[in-house]
């Protein structure tokens, strides 16, 4: 089922995220209906904020970025068909030199800006059958996997970005938090009157 994703401006986008256990209700329905929430998107990667649902929960594919024709064949290899279900996550260390990418968010439909993180990280999570992995990432993936993860702490790629690109970007945030904004995929508008 494809789920409404919450806009810029709802306050579910800034809770720091709760754990979950076994036990969470339907968390195997959930799961596949946040897949087929991002896949309907274009997404690679969604958060459980971005339905609504303050917990620590994140769904990555990064499949899509696999046909980006500057990689290597290796590089493309390893993108392609990571799918991956991170439950209770925490980043353990990022190391490297911070690189620009220019990243977009599904709550926040048609704003593209560089943001600087580290290239490499280790993160422990509990995967989809509640296995608890110690992992490094580095590359895209990491970075779809750092973008993911901010999500559940509360924080949205646009709090990264310089004072003035903030000012830059904030009438377009407002709009997008009102639902003035043409998208194609199901949202949920905090600042809308309510109608439908
Ligand atoms: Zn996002």
């Amino acid at each position: 089922m494809i789920l409404p994703i919450v806009a810029y401006g709802d306050p579910v986008l800034k809770k720091v995220g709760e754990d979950i256990d076994q036990n969470y209700p339907d968390l195997n329905v959930l799961i596949d209906n946040m897949f087929e929430t991002m896949y309907n998107a274009y997404g690679v990667g969604l958060a459980a904020p971005q339905i609504g649902l303050p917990i620590r929960l994140f769904v990555i594919d990064a499949t899509p970025f696999s046909e980006d024709e500057d990689l290597t064949a290796e590089e493309q290899d390893v993108l392609k068909g990571f799918k991956r279900v991170f439950i209770n996550a925490t980043i353990i260390k990022e190391e490297g030199e911070e690189w620009a990418f220019n990243e977009g968010c599904l709550s926040i439909p048609d704003v593209r800006e560089d943001v600087y993180r580290k290239p490499k990280v280790t993160i422990e999570y509990l995967d989809e059958n509640f296995q608890e992995k110690t992992e490094v990432f580095d590359g895209l993936i990491a970075r779809v996997i750092q973008h993911e993860y901010d999500h559940i702490e509360g924080v949205l790629f646009t709090d990264k970005l310089s004072v003035l690109k903030k000012r830059l970007i904030k009438g377009r945030l407002a709009n997008i938090s009102k639902g003035k904004i043409n998208v194609d995929y199901r949202m949920r508008f905090p600042a809308q009157k309510k109608k439908r």
